[in-house]
């Protein structure tokens, strides 16, 4: 066991490993306000990597309805409940112990998965789900809480419902990877992409059983264990599609409502990211705080962080997300003019932005947004690869254009 410091928990933490220092850690920002579920990243992770015979249940992407929805069916309330059942009443944060850096959201005073397991038997508190819980992927689609039949108003709606989208986390203190006794699991230095050597897995399912998110899948066909790979071909710059710079992955591009970001921020020897302020990723989540992570209680430090859907009840969310959630809503509601420009980055290029620059345009707009006065400027922001390149240039508002008259045909209205 070595301590490391996880600075979603604000403390130290006990792990198996010497985690691995990855260069550079792979991270997404996916923004729950604006997922329309159409399940086009699904199909565009399903058609590239889980398409063959033996994988007909895994989908490494899944964009689920909360609350009642989950793939596999209940992981998180499973999951939750173990946890509460190994320390009751203990699972709480200390929100008032607070270093901008190593502890930005306070301190986790409960126990990690880590920490209720018993050592020997298990590394990992977790479960395996059965073969019936992976069966139905879109489990309570599109279900409130209750029909409102007065309308809905911020800050909370009494009936509601969002859509979470999830990937692998690449998690800085995987579950998957402690728990196998194989030594099958490991993480990329040059990415912090987590992967199962296939040469080794003989399918134990330890890690299946460990990952509290659920996104290490058996395979019957080939009795071994698989999960997101973070397609690393386009990552890495190497898939010929790429055409040697890095690209932002299969279920990020593919995304029809613009809620996904993905890059690669750099971390140091303690795991914490390395100051950037002109990176994207490290922007949103270091210096807006508009995006978390998920469940950070579990431990692992996942690196997939989400902008927290503004309707729905605060207590909801601060379980799922931590107590940064009402900092996170209302550095949304109410963002910045650079976290305003930073949003526009979503989406409006493949290749990964690993830096930007914004040009300050005129003043287009005064308005009052839940009771706030609030001006619109039309900044313009620039996107740069790996290489420092521009590779995009999006404007705050969206421009319009009148094609005239001619282009109006009377034959079609
Ligand atoms: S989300 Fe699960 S499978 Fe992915 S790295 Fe973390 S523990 Fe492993
Ligand atoms: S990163 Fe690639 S492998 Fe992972 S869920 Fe997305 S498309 Fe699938
Ligand atoms: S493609 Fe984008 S909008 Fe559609 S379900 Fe996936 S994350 Fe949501």
């Amino acid at each position: 066991m070595v301590q490391v410091h996880n600075w979603q928990l604000g403390r130290e933490m006990e792990y198996r490993y010497d985690a691995g220092k990855p260069k550079r850690q792979f991270a997404a920002v996916f923004n729950t306000n604006r997922c329309i579920a159409c399940q086009t990243c699904t199909m565009a992770c399903k058609s590239t990597w889980t398409f063959s015979p033996g994988q007909e249940l895994m989908w490494w992407n899944n964009v689920e309805t909360k609350p009642y929805g989950g793939y596999p069916k209940h992981w998180d309330v499973k999951i939750l409940e173990l946890q509460e059942k190994a320390n009751p009443g203990g699972q709480v944060w200390n929100t008032a112990a607070k270093d901008a850096k190593k502890s930005p959201y306070g301190t986790f005073e409960g126990k990690t998965v880590f920490e209720t397991a018993d050592g020997s038997q298990n590394q990992v508190t977790g479960y395996i789900p059965a073969e019936e819980e992976w069966k139905a992927p879109n489990f309570g689609e599109d279900t409130a809480t209750k029909t409102s039949t007065d309308g809905a108003q911020l800050p909370e709606h009494a009936g509601w419902f969002f859509y979470l989208q999830r990937i692998c986390n690449h998690c800085s203190y995987p579950a998957c990877l402690a728990a196998c006794p194989r030594n099958a699991v490991y993480k990329r230095e040059d990415d912090g992409i987590v992967l199962i050597d296939q040469e080794r897995c003989r399918g134990y399912r330890k890690c299946v059983e460990a990952c509290p998110y659920k996104k290490s899948m058996y395979r019957p066909s080939t009795r071994t264990s698989e999960k997101c790979i973070g397609c690393f071909p386009r990552v890495e710059g190497t898939d010929p599609l790429t055409e040697g710079i890095p690209m932002e992955t299969r279920c990020m591009t593919a995304c029809i409502g613009k809620i996904r970001l993905q890059g690669l921020v750099q971390v140091d020897d303690a795991g914490l990211w390395i100051e950037d302020p002109s990176n994207p990723l490290y922007y949103l989540v270091h210096i807006a705080k508009v995006a978390l992570p998920l469940y950070p209680q579990f431990g692992t430090q996942p690196n997939v962080y989400y902008i927290p859907p503004r309707w729905v009840p605060r207590d909801y969310l601060r379980q799922m997300f931590g107590p940064g959630v009402d900092a996170a809503i209302e550095a949304y509601t109410n963002p910045s003019r650079e976290t305003l420009a930073v949003l526009q980055l979503f989406r409006a290029a493949q290749s990964i932005v690993f830096s930007y620059k914004i040009e300050q345009g005129p003043k287009v707009q005064e308005l009052t947004i839940a009771g706030q006065k609030r001006e619109l400027y039309d900044d313009v922001i620039i996107g740069y690869d790996s290489q420092g390149r521009e590779i995009t240039r999006v404007s705050v508002e969206e421009k319009t254009i009148d094609r005239g008259a001619q282009f109006i045909s009377l034959n079609t209205i």
